[in-house]
């Protein structure tokens, strides 16, 4: 007789959603599932035996201690969300590696179906695809790379209006908004023309995707000043001690502010990557510029005003380099236009 285990309280997990073809759906794996199959036992007149206790020992010897933490206490800090959060633990974020920003290009996936290559390529649920969003990404980029030339071609100062945003695309995955990374297609070719080239990212967010790509490109300085990203998108990267590696050891700097910081901190910041991107020797600059520090911007945790906007401007302005500016986040809709102005006053002197 074959023997048969099963504990009831297996059926007390009950999940109510996934995502399927882009759309919330009922859950599958549903509690009656082993009602029926416990049926099937008793059908065949199969005894189902409770399993004993074993201890985690067992499961440690395949599992990583924090990853089975992290399951063990994954509902009881979902209750520390706002009221109005899911019914459920459900990420939205799907980090593109361990974090660790030596980890730079993927292998190309096996998958060669659209679903496998889905979750390959978009890294997290903000970055759906319509049937004109190509057309705008590629335009977004077309658009940076036009302000690149005319900054290669002597123009001194460009704007790029890009939409969809860039920064935190890596060169192999969307994320956040971000399918190709502007700021960093217009610094390769800038650097084609000057050499040296800085990105200075102001945007709330660290430019994750842009920190990759260059990571270990000893010609390009990447430095961003963003909110701490402990507790905040893009989480993975963005920290203090990310300075590049191999032979752009040295030229990537985060400057990450706390939560709630002012135009004190950011103005703070700014002083240390101008120094920076001066010792760097930087022959052109390219600005990733969001006004999601704005502390109207629906998804902020940083206090700008928008007539604080002007002191990046006028930082930009005294490092007095070629420069493309390139336009990045920034979703409060009523204050995007002080803000750009407020910059574009300070850049002006
Ligand atoms: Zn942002």
């Amino acid at each position: 007789m074959m023997r048969a285990f099963y504990h009831p309280d297996q059926a007390l997990h009950a999940p109510q959603q996934y995502m399927r073809f882009g759309r919330v759906v009922r859950a599958r794996d549903l509690p009656e599932r082993t009602e029926r199959l416990l049926q099937a036992l008793a059908g065949r007149g199969i005894p189902v035996e409770t399993p004993p206790p074993v201890g985690m020992d067992p499961i440690l010897a395949v599992h990583t201690a924090d990853y089975v933490e992290f399951l063990r206490t994954a509902w009881d800090q979902w209750q520390t969300l706002p009221e109005d959060r899911g019914p459920e633990v459900w990420p939205a974020t799907f980090p593109y590696w361990s974090g660790r920003p030596e980890r730079r290009a993927r292998p190309a996936p096996r998958p060669t179906g659209l679903l496998g290559r889905l979750g390959w390529y978009l890294g997290d649920m903000s970055v759906p695809l319509d049937a004109h969003s190509w057309t705008s990404i590629r335009q977004s980029a077309e658009t940076a790379v036009a302000g690149a030339e005319a900054v290669a071609d002597g123009a001194g100062l460009a704007y790029a209006l890009c939409r969809p945003s860039g920064h935190h695309a890596r060169a192999d995955r969307a994320s956040g908004f971000c399918y190709l990374n502007n700021s960093a297609i217009a610094a390769a070719r800038l650097a084609l023309r000057f050499g040296r080239v800085a990105v200075l990212d102001v945007d709330a967010h660290h430019g994750d995707g842009t920190q990759q790509i260059f990571y270990d490109r000893p010609d390009v300085l990447t430095a961003s000043i963003h909110a701490d990203p402990a507790d905040y998108y893009p989480f993975y990267t963005g920290y203090a001690d990310e300075a590049g590696a191999g032979a752009g050891a040295g030229a990537n700097l985060n400057l990450p502010l706390p939560h709630g910081s002012g135009t004190g901190a950011m103005q703070a910041a700014l002083q240390l990557a101008a120094e920076a991107i001066r010792k760097f020797d930087a022959r052109a600059l390219v600005v990733a510029l969001g006004f999601d520090a704005h502390r109207a911007d629906p998804i902020g945790v940083l206090a700008l005003d928008s007539g604080d906007f002007a002191a990046i401007g006028e930082a930009v302005s005294r490092l007095d380099l070629p420069t493309l500016i390139v336009q990045e986040g920034g979703y409060g809709i009523d204050v995007l236009d002080p803000s750009l102005t407020a910059f574009l006053q300070g850049l002006g002197g």
